[in-house]
């Protein structure tokens, strides 16, 4: 179990949109099953923020944070930074 896909959902109590609900779920991992697989070998997050809407994220990007001299833009007053030059990235 991933715990990335794990929502909590208040079951609606009328009938038909549960049954709206339950149809509009199914399609969601139709459409999505072979983009989430690809995602998912390549060791990516898959989140589902809403209805047939995903969002796919690299854990690699943890590993990147700001240069503290630019403070992540790349420039400073004085030209492009030559801490990170101008990447904006601080390097490990
Ligand atoms: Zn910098």
């Amino acid at each position: 179990m991933e715990f990335t896909n794990l929502t909590v959902k208040a079951a609606p109590r009328s009938p038909v949109r549960r049954l709206m609900v339950t149809l509009l779920d199914i399609l969601d991992d139709w459409a999505f099953a072979k983009l989430d697989a690809q995602a998912r070998v390549q060791g990516w997050q898959v989140r589902r923020p809403a209805p047939l809407i995903r969002v796919y994220r690299n854990p690699r990007f943890d590993t990147l944070s700001a240069c503290g001299v630019c403070a992540g833009e790349g420039v400073t007053s004085r030209g492009p930074c030559l801490s990170c030059l101008g990447s904006g990235r601080a390097r490990p």
